[in-house]
């Protein structure tokens, strides 16, 4: 037996494409797929956008990289779109969304030394998604993503999502929390929502306490809930915020935003990253930041998530196996009562890509740019293969 010379890490689809243009993906055969997982929240402006292309191989036929011995340039140029955007104060610039949520935990931890405390712990949530590295599958709520990983690391206390008041109860029983990390939406669980206001009491209970708000919107930022971050719908500023996904539109970023004591820890020599924010990746964020502003895509993925959130709702009204309905901007899952992992061979086989999350949760993810008929054709297409699952009364 000849063993495949890429590591068995993923459970791959069969089909891979060789080009793509807006929300389409092409396959060898020509095949037209319309794309509603973007590359997992990837791809916010789409495939092959000519503004990102262009950016990328100017940047690249100038200077790639220098490494963070030096100034460079064009990440202090995407640093200050991204706090002027978010209201945030600085930024620490990595690879990937899990490097962001690193960063973000080594900066709580700093914070809690800073005052003294020797074992500081960091509250996260059942159910959680946060990376595959070793702190970050700590905090993931995931036993799953854990399994095998042993020892695991300290400085982790679980509370369930959702739930301001067990937060205040592990408040009275632990002097050491520092920080709070959690998603606004959870996106690899299964589109979970937190009610309206949870981020607002989060701030206040975080402010009483001392602690540091930190949010990972490694997958509802950069447009995808409908603003710029989703936490800019509650009106509040978290300590901390981490991003990637569709920041780099598929180049590899991540950020990690720091305000006020939170952006005042980290000094020389706490925290690095040899490419991290290079010249080249951050020309395609600075594309991306710049293009989400000015074609208002938050406004669009706004817009065509209600319409999808509320198309649907219509459509499946009546079929029993849907649970839920649920969304935020272009972040839309639809919980069905029996495990579908099927449907995405099913949606596919239609010209559809979309991914199953949780095991039961049909999860949709489309380009910021997709417009009324492409939804409507993904609308469609989802709508039908649910119904074909169990057909309405
Ligand atoms: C995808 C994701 C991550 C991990 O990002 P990587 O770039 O794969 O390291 C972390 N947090 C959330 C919420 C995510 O969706």
């Amino acid at each position: 037996m000849t063993l495949p010379t890429i590591m068995n890490t993923y459970g791959r689809i069969p089909v891979s494409f060789t080009h793509g243009k807006g929300v389409y993906l092409y396959d060898a055969d020509g095949n037209e797929y319309i794309d509603a997982i973007s590359g997992i929240a990837v791809n916010a402006l789409g495939h092959a956008h000519p503004l990102v292309s262009e950016a990328i191989s100017l940047q690249a036929g100038a200077l790639i990289h220098t490494s963070n011995l030096y100034g460079v340039e064009r990440q202090e140029k995407l640093a200050k779109s991204l706090c002027e955007i978010s209201g945030m104060d600085n930024v620490f610039f990595g690879n990937s969304g899990a490097e962001a949520n690193e960063a973000a935990i080594k900066i709580a931890r700093l914070y809690g030394h800073n005052q003294g405390i020797e074992h500081p712990d960091i509250i996260v949530m059942e159910n959680a998604f946060h990376g595959r590295t070793m702190a970050t599958l700590t905090a993931s709520g995931n036993r799953k993503i854990q399994a095998g990983f042993e020892p695991l690391l300290g400085g982790f206390v679980r509370a369930p999502f959702a739930d301001i008041e067990a937060l205040e109860n592990i408040a009275k029983n632990n002097s050491n929390i520092v920080a709070v990390l959690i998603e606004p939406v959870q996106g690899e669980s299964g589109v979970n929502l937190l009610p309206d206001g949870y981020l607002k009491q989060l701030r206040e209970l975080c402010n009483k306490h001392e602690w540091l708000m930190m949010l990972d919107e490694v997958q509802t930022g950069n447009g995808r809930t409908g603003s710029y971050f989703a936490y800019q719908q509650e009106q509040i500023f978290p300590d901390v915020v981490a991003t990637a996904k569709g920041l780099g539109n598929g180049l590899p970023i991540g950020a990690c935003l720091a305000k006020g004591k939170a952006a005042e820890v980290f000094q020389p020599g706490n925290h690095g990253s040899t490419y991290g924010g290079n010249p080249l990746v951050c020309a395609a964020a600075q594309v991306v930041v710049d293009t989400i502003k000015k074609e208002d895509l938050c406004n669009n993925a706004k817009e065509i998530g209600t319409y999808l959130l509320e198309g649907f709702k219509d459509s499946l009204s009546g079929n029993n196996l849907v649970k839920d309905i649920r969304g935020k901007g272009l972040m839309i899952g639809i919980e069905l009562n029996n495990p579908c992992a099927e449907l995405v061979d099913t949606a596919r086989a239609r010209g559809v890509l979309i991914n199953v999350a949780a095991g039961n949760v049909v999860r949709l993810l489309p380009p910021l740019i997709i417009n009324k008929e492409q939804a409507r054709q993904i609308l469609e297409t989802v709508t039908t293969i649910i119904n074909e699952l169990a057909p309405t009364a």
